[in-house]
């Protein structure tokens, strides 16, 4: 089997695992979360049908979508940033990136005004009341979803991060994103990964972000920081 036919299978996989938790696999967009590996599983999954495609490094993106081959490019891969980010590298990513998922204070709100106008965000919401995901406090995102208004952002949605551990542990904070999302009348709610899609899709997930349910588990990053392959760092 090459590689591209079996991503194709987890693919067909994860797709049943929405469907069977009550979700439309057609409505719910797959966003195939490729770190810590290298270019070559990126073209696997656009050859898989799946161009939606995320990164939580800066430099390991920007390594890799210079590595995927033209062809692939030819596919429309659609970049989506997802990780921790640093004002420093928005302008890096600004030519790349077509949805930040992370975006989740004042500050990073008028970085990205300035150096990727009009771009498309979600803001990041801390549900999971464990410190150290990232995301705004839930008081804080009204506030901040107008600032990035103001400032001429396309917000389309809120994204968060479950707790980790037993998928039901994630339940709670999924329906406080999901309230707030509905409060504010977005649409896109990016919530659900590998372990808890299921919990994420029956409580109104539109967008999952799943790595290693398609690729396997990661290979440990080494101590710099630096992706142990296909990272250009
Ligand atoms: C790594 C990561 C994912 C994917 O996690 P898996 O457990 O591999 O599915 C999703 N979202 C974010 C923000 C991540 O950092």
């Amino acid at each position: 089997m090459t590689l591209t036919e079996q991503v194709a299978e987890r693919v067909a996989g994860v797709r049943t695992r929405i469907a069977d938790a009550g979700g439309d696999p057609d409505a719910v967009t797959l966003v195939a979360v490729t770190k810590g590996f290298g270019p070559e599983v990126v073209q696997a999954t656009l050859g898989a049908g799946v161009v939606d495609v995320a990164e939580s490094y800066a430099q390991e993106m920007t390594g890799k979508a210079a590595a995927v081959s033209t062809a692939a490019r030819q596919l429309a891969v659609r970049w989506h940033f997802v990780g921790r980010l640093q004002t420093n590298k928005v302008a890096r990513l600004a030519p790349l990136v077509r949805l930040w998922q992370s975006v989740d204070r004042p500050e990073l709100v008028h970085h990205l005004a300035r150096r990727a106008p009009s771009a498309r965000v979600l803001v990041q919401v801390d549900v999971s009341g464990a410190p150290g995901r990232g995301g705004c406090v839930p008081d804080d995102v009204p506030g901040l979803v107008a600032e990035a208004r103001q400032v001429g952002l396309d917000v389309s949605g809120l994204m968060a991060v479950g707790r980790g551990g037993a998928p039901e542990g994630s339940r709670r904070g999924f329906r406080i994103l999901r309230a707030l999302a509905d409060d504010l009348g977005l649409a896109e709610r990016s919530m659900g990964m590998s372990g808890d899609l299921e919990v994420a899709v029956e409580e109104g997930s539109t967008m999952v972000r799943v790595g290693q349910a398609l690729f396997g588990p990661r290979p440990e990053r080494n101590p710099a920081g630096h992706a142990p392959s296909g990272g250009r760092n």
